[in-house]
């Protein structure tokens, strides 16, 4: 089968071409996998991280891409939740123990054995892929292939966020950085939360616009004041100034979300401006979200379908995946990038 290969950790400045295409064994599902003729793979700026040694796969060659819609089209000799033609979506969490006290309490996401489809397993920038069955989830049919992968990766970690800012109805939310996964969540916020104002902290003017259009009370720059303090706030950006700045929009006992796997170093001395009165006195916190638990994404598609969100994308044939992770890292960005796969 063809596949997309990352060989080494690269520096996506200077080499424009990361992943090299290449025909490699299609993978046989073992007892308890299934093997998924990938139709579409979504691009995520966690792949940037791979490539880039901010979260590189622990082994090498790899396959990334873990924002995967495709059909069953074979069962290990256990496998039986699916049948064959069944349209199903991969995440970011492809296994997890099953034992661990995280397991057992319903956080899989911070398993140590926590496994990551595209980084410490083959993903779907392939034409195959296998998953354990019980890691894979069906697709609600009002979704194409191409408008449901973004969904799997930016919805399902937006809405582990939202769940984690812990806000109820008529709490006021901030969002700072406005990209995939944040204008997911004010489509989320906006229908779990009616009475809640939705304020948005993005650098560029065109988000800026957007965000307004899809219902935000105000949006601005970064480092603006929001008019009013906020219950919290979800970080998106992949750097450091905006939490200082997000950190002065927080109300007492405020939280801020920081929704990124890994922040880039460029701006990290900005933190020394952090002024504890300021952004930190009187009981404000700081969270990270990690990974995704499988119910974040099975409960995110239901939602999604129920709002319903549709997601603008922009589709990449499998041979443009450089291209199309070259684009990402410099922000030419409209809607979600989708690589058409089968
Ligand atoms: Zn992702
Ligand atoms: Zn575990």
């Amino acid at each position: 089968m063809k596949a997309q290969i990352l060989r080494k950790t690269t520096n996506l400045i200077e080499n424009k071409k990361p992943l090299v295409l290449e025909d490699i064994p299609r993978p046989i599902p073992n007892e308890n996998e299934v093997l998924v003729k990938v139709s579409t793979c979504g691009v995520c700026h966690t792949e940037l991280d791979e490539i880039e040694g901010r979260t590189p796969p622990p082994i090498f060659p790899m396959v990334l891409g873990h924002q995967v819609v495709g059909k069953v089209v074979e069962m290990g000799k256990n496998a039986s939740k699916f049948n064959i033609g069944d349209r199903v979506g991969v995440a970011w969490i492809f296994s997890a123990c099953g034992k661990c006290e995280f397991c057992q309490s319903g956080n899989e996401n911070l398993c140590p054995d926590f496994k990551a489809t595209g980084r410490d397993a083959f993903g779907g920038y392939a034409e195959y892929i296998t998953v354990p069955e019980d890691f894979a989830y069906p697709i609600p049919d009002m979704f194409s292939d191409s408008e449901a992968a973004p969904l799997l990766c930016a919805g399902a970690i937006g809405y582990r966020s939202l769940r984690l800012t812990n806000m109820n109805d008529g709490h006021n939310l901030g969002l700072t950085g406005f990209g995939a996964s944040a204008h997911l969540v004010l489509m989320m916020a906006k229908h779990k939360f009616p009475n809640s104002k939705i304020y948005v902290f993005a650098r560029s003017e065109k988000e800026r616009e957007f965000a307004k259009e899809l219902g935000a009370k105000w949006a601005g720059d970064t480092q603006d004041q929001s008019p009013e303090k906020l219950n919290s706030i979800i970080d998106t950006t992949p750097v450091w100034k905006p939490i200082v700045e997000a950190m002065e929009n927080l109300k007492p006992g405020g939280r801020l979300v920081i929704n990124a796997i890994r922040k880039e170093e460029l701006d990290k001395e900005y933190l020394l401006k952090l002024n504890y009165p300021a952004h930190l006195w009187l009981e404000k916190e700081i969270k990270s979200v990690a990974n995704v638990a499988r119910s974040d994404v099975s409960e995110f598609l239901k939602l999604a379908a129920e709002i319903p969100i549709k997601p603008e994308f922009q589709e990449y044939s499998l041979e443009e995946a450089n291209q199309a992770l070259i684009e990402l890292k410099e922000r030419k960005i409209r809607g979600a990038k989708v690589l058409k796969i089968n």
